[in-house]
């Protein structure tokens, strides 16, 4: 359909939580179209509806590597439903160019949803793979949480926000994840 717009950081439909999916109507299908075609411009693993302004519950993510054929996958009202292992990790993503930053996130995630026909699926992404940590980063983007949230220490993602242009961590929107800091602590 269209390459979108990306919203930065800062802009308030990136903190917004999205709306659930009623019907997967043609305007949804619409939407994941956009995404996919901006997503694929603009060299992503993952992007969210909110990223492109359009507060419902939907993502895409395509963890391929460059030399392997497109793998496209479509989350509809995405739950993750289980999750373990802890791990320290650099992400990057649209709505923040250029700057990637330490993050802390769960090794294996199961998530489910609806494809793109309304038909429930489950993935189980294990193993700190990037399907794993893609389904964590663009699961966020739905409930308004940033990557930036989960940074393994603020004044390190400041200094690399700032040098990017982009505002500061929002200290009111650091996640406390004592599971994960635990584990990480024991490691
Ligand atoms: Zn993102």
């Amino acid at each position: 359909m269209a390459v979108k717009k990306v919203f930065k950081y800062g802009e308030a439909v990136l903190r917004e939580p999205a709306k659930e999916v009623h019907k997967v109507s043609k305007k949804i299908h619409e939407l994941v179209q956009d995404l996919l075609d901006t997503m694929y411009a603009q060299n992503g693993v993952g992007l969210a509806a909110p990223q492109i302004g359009v507060s419902y519950r939907v993502f895409v993510i395509d963890t391929s590597a460059n030399d392997e054929p497109l793998h496209p996958i479509v989350f509809i009202n995405p739950k993750i439903i289980k999750k373990s292992g802890a791990m320290t990790t650099q992400e990057g993503c649209l709505s923040f160019p250029e700057a990637f930053i330490d993050v802390k996130r769960y090794k294996n995630v199961t998530v489910r949803a609806l494809d793109i026909n309304g038909r429930p699926f489950v993935i189980e992404a294990k193993d700190g793979t990037l399907q794993a940590k893609a389904i964590q980063h663009e699961n966020d983007h739905l409930d308004g949480i940033l990557f930036i949230d989960h940074c393994v220490n603020r004044f390190d993602a400041d200094n690399i926000l700032e040098k990017y242009n982009l505002p500061p961590v929002e200290v009111n929107k650091l996640i406390s994840e004592p599971e994960l800091e635990n584990e990480l602590k024991n490691d």
